[in-house]
């Protein structure tokens, strides 16, 4: 499995490009400008599958609607983001960002539910807390994980939110993303990677 960053500065956004050797992608949170994703995927020979949310927050969905209609590729998110992503003062484009947004994801993702690309397998987990509909995806396989704005190095996602709830988050990580094997590499929504060991220790001291 392979991993491709791109940085939506503005925002300190993580859109990522997940692929292996079969040449099948899918892109997590597109944040950042689709040109820019959209060079990547030509320049690698790369066929985009999914567009995966973690979340419908805007600085996560700028992207999504053009990249789905420059590869055909669908847009997967949670049952329980569907609220959020066609309400723009709930996904916050109406405030944060030039243009509102509305998103119909053409795939709905319910916990435990599998995304199939290449040879590789993401498993959603339901993480709700920093919104109604969070996810992250989990490579069991690979000992790695998309955590959008669910997890960070070091800290959590923001609980201030209409419709976020902060004892659920909390709940969610430690009974949902603590519990994976130590050696799991987090990717999160933004900022450095980290693992859940270090993480494990950091909520150990903090609570
Ligand atoms: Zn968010």
């Amino acid at each position: 499995m392979r991993i491709y960053l791109f940085v939506n500065r503005e925002f300190d956004q993580n859109c990522y490009c997940v692929f292996d050797d079969t040449k099948e992608a899918v892109v997590i949170d597109p944040g950042c400008p689709a040109d820019i994703v959209e060079n990547f995927l030509a320049k690698e020979s790369l066929t985009l599958k999914q567009i995966l949310l973690t979340h419908g927050h805007f600085d996560h969905i700028i992207s999504a609607e053009e990249l789905s209609k420059w590869s055909g590729a669908p847009i997967s998110a949670s049952r329980a983001e569907a609220s959020l992503l066609k309400d723009p003062k709930l996904n916050l484009s109406a405030y944060s960002f030039s243009r509102p947004i509305t998103l119909m994801p053409g795939r709905w993702l319910d916990n435990g539910d599998s995304v199939l690309f290449g040879g590789e397998t993401l498993l959603t987990i339901h993480t709700p807390g920093h919104s109604p509909g969070g996810v992250c995806f989990y490579s069991k396989e690979h000992h790695v994980i998309f955590t959008g704005d669910t997890l960070f190095w070091e800290t959590v996602g923001r609980t201030d939110f209409n419709l976020s709830d902060g004892e659920q988050l909390t709940r969610c990580i430690y009974e949902k993303l603590l519990v994976l094997p130590g050696e799991t590499v987090v990717y999160p929504g933004h900022g450095r990677p980290t693992d859940i060991n270090h993480e494990r220790m950091i909520h150990k001291q903090v609570n």
